[in-house]
């Protein structure tokens, strides 16, 4: 049987970056990743919109607020060291109405408690000198955003892993884990031991930690967000992104307008829950995502409570005029003639607990030796190696 140190459950950017942290702290551990796909980044942290957040939406005091300015600055500062190509250009967050102003204060007073580096108020002028196509009545800029490739800084990490002995088990189901004096991870290939394991499984997080014996709450509620790209311009439509103001009461930021690291511009994307934890395409089903999502109490109170937002985001997933129209709000050169054929999808692993609250906080727990990291959404790319940093924290801790 091998025995290692630590086993890292999942190769996504926050398992490789929980990886790391262990390798920085604990050069001489011999350490694990167990991957069921073939390669790193297969699931959210390669199907994301590439955006490295600035921290301004988060709650002030919450480990997202804290851990997403910190994380942002660490990425850029690997993305340095490792030559990823990278670019902080900015974003606005613009308001089209009058109706959407004490919204925007409410952003606005939480990214300064959150000291989100250089975000300010803009007014209309202001909107189209940052970004001439985009329109609005106020705005908050945070030049600090920027964009990224996040598969390729898992891939980095990867090589820093591997120079240092890290061994990867790619293509290797985790079916348990159990807890005694070392844990025992068992996976379709065989039994991998560990002194200490930690999951960082996205999608599949509440699974694995119900089988470790952990609370079945949170479970996991997947929604695909769709992604249309734009043909390629002279000059691209947007120098960085423009968002709209968020709706308060949803973990989503709405249809966006962002420009990726390698130069095509986006719209999206879109939140729709789906039939499927890797439904990237609208024909994917599975049976056991189906059945997780149809008998978890917490589906049906966020389908009685969102049922208005659910009907908008069906007619933005199932018609490309309103979803540009969408956009048009505040990027009025945007018609169906800025459309290309492609489009992109990812699924996010939202957290739900059984009183059907849309869990918003990065969250982890432990029980043992093992430690499940239960909600890593958004901005959990960006936050990485912070995350991993307040994960390997609370372990060492005890
Ligand atoms: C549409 C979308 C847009 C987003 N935009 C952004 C953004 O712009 N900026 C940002 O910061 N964040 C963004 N996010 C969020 C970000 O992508 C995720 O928070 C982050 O990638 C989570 O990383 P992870 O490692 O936890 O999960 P994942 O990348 O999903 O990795 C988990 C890994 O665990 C593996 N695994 C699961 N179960 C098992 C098992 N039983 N055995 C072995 N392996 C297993 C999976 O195969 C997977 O590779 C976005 C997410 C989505 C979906």
């Amino acid at each position: 049987m091998t025995k290692f140190d630590v086993v890292v459950v999942g190769a996504g950017i926050v398992g490789l970056a929980v990886a790391r942290e262990v390798l920085i702290r604990r050069p001489a551990a011999t350490i694990a990743v167990v991957e069921k796909e073939p390669r790193v980044a297969v699931h959210q942290t390669g199907h994301n919109s590439g955006v490295v957040h600035g921290g301004i939406y988060y709650e002030p005091g919450s480990l997202k607020a804290r851990l997403c300015v910190e994380g942002a600055a660490l990425m850029y500062e690997f993305a340095e060291q490792h030559a990823i190509p990278f670019e902080r250009c900015g974003k606005l967050i613009v308001a089209v109405d009058a109706a959407e102003l004490p919204r925007l204060d409410a952003l606005e007073q939480r990214g300064q408690a959150n000291r989100v580096p250089g975000l300010r108020r803009v007014g209309a002028a202001e909107i189209r000198d940052i970004e001439p196509n985009a329109t609005g009545i106020a705005a908050l800029h945070a030049p600090n955003t920027g964009i990224i490739d996040y598969p390729a800084v898992a891939r980095a990490i990867e090589g820093e892993l591997r120079a240092e002995g890290v061994e990867f088990f790619f293509d290797t189901t985790v079916t348990g884990i159990s807890d005694g004096v070392s844990c025992t991870v068992g996976t379709d290939a065989g039994p991998i031991v560990g002194q200490q394991v930690i999951v960082c499984a996205g999608l599949w997080s509440d699974r694995l930690a119900r089988r470790s014996g952990a609370d079945a709450s949170p479970r996991i509620v997947p929604f695909r967000g769709v992604y249309l790209e734009l043909a390629a311009t002279a000059e691209p439509v947007v120098r960085g992104m423009v968002y709209p103001v968020p709706d308060p009461t949803l973990p989503f930021l709405g249809v966006h307008v962002t420009k990726h690291i390698d130069g095509h511009v986006m719209l999206g994307p879109t939140a729709m829950l789906v039939p499927s934890r890797d439904g990237y395409l609208f024909r994917t089903m599975r049976g056991r995502d189906i059945w997780d999502t149809a008998t978890w109490p917490g589906t049906w109170k966020i389908a009685r409570k969102f049922w208005r937002t659910g009907i908008e985001e069906i007619r933005l997933a199932t018609s490309k005029r309103a979803y540009v129209a969408a956009a048009a709000r505040y990027v009025p050169s945007l018609t169906m003639d800025s459309l290309a054929r492609g489009f992109h999808s990812g699924v996010r692993a939202q957290a739900v607990d059984r009183a059907g609250t849309l869990l918003d906080d990065f969250a982890i727990s432990r029980s043992g030796a093992v430690a499940h990291v239960r909600n890593a959404p958004s901005p959990a790319a960006t936050s990485a190696f912070s995350l991993a940093r307040e994960l390997v924290d609370r372990i060492e801790a005890n």
